[in-house]
């Protein structure tokens, strides 16, 4: 299972395809992306199967500057396309990518989401539901609903949401599976290792349990749970493409 995420001023789908071929050796059951630019607007693609699946259904009208991708490990829900990810919330307007267990899922669904309608069995379902709610319903910022969101959660998880209002920021965090941040030129990316992104940088920053990270296009910001600043080292990967 695996993780990729980038953003951009240029397309980003190929790069998203080749980071999730890279971390086929992982293992998997299911592949997705989802794609957002103000010129092109949203698109989410996801199928159980391989990434040759998943290339099959896509079209050159899925791109965008800003981009979330996927391989599902299976661990709450069958591997079926409702259950891939990006899991998105109800409103269409989060999207999610998961790799990890949240335990609490079953709980924080019966205390926070009863009358949400849900398409998938998995818990990160709960999960990107959660911060749409507290957008939509408690007027939280993005930013603030998913603070508010990771602090109710138990388990593990690496995870990268999108707004599909907000082309421009990305939003992803850490705790209990690898997760790492690319720095590109103009662009940042976010991977479960450094082989997802080495095609674009060999330059990263190694996230730490904890650790939330806001990505623009030009700016990057790392915090704790709580939301205070975090130093993370830029080390330079020595491997090749
Ligand atoms: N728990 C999530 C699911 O079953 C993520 C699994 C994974 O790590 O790929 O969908």
């Amino acid at each position: 299972c695996g993780i990729v995420g980038v953003i951009s001023a240029k397309p980003v789908q190929k790069i998203l395809i080749n980071g999730l071929q890279k971390l086929e050796y992982r293992g998997y059951d299911s592949a997705g992306i989802f794609v957002n630019s103000a010129r092109n607007g949203q698109h989410v693609v996801k199928t159980v199967g391989k990434i040759a699946a998943l290339k099959a259904q896509l079209t050159p009208a899925v791109e965008g500057t800003m981009g979330i991708g996927h391989t599902r490990w299976a661990t709450n829900g069958a591997p079926t396309d409702a259950n891939a990810h990006p899991q998105y919330s109800a409103d269409e307007r989060f999207y999610l990518v998961h790799n990890g267990v949240i335990t609490n899922a079953a709980a924080l669904k019966d205390q926070y989401l009863t009358g949400v309608p849900f398409k998938s069995q998995t818990d990160t379902e709960v999960v990107v539901q959660l911060v749409a709610k507290f957008v939509a319903d408690e007027g939280l910022t993005p930013a603030a609903a998913f603070y508010k969101t990771l602090n109710l959660l138990q388990g593990s998880y690496a995870f990268v949401l999108a707004d599909a209002e907000d082309p421009n920021t990305l939003y992803a965090a850490k705790n209990k599976s690898p997760l790492l941040v690319g720095i590109g030129e103009g662009a940042y990316y976010v991977g479960s290792d450094a082989m997802a992104m080495i095609d674009q940088t060999k330059q990263f920053k190694a996230l730490q349990d904890g650790d939330v990270v806001i990505m623009h296009q030009d700016e990057l910001t790392i915090t704790d749970l709580a939301g205070d600043f975090v130093h993370r080292d830029t080390f330079t990967a020595n491997i090749d493409a």
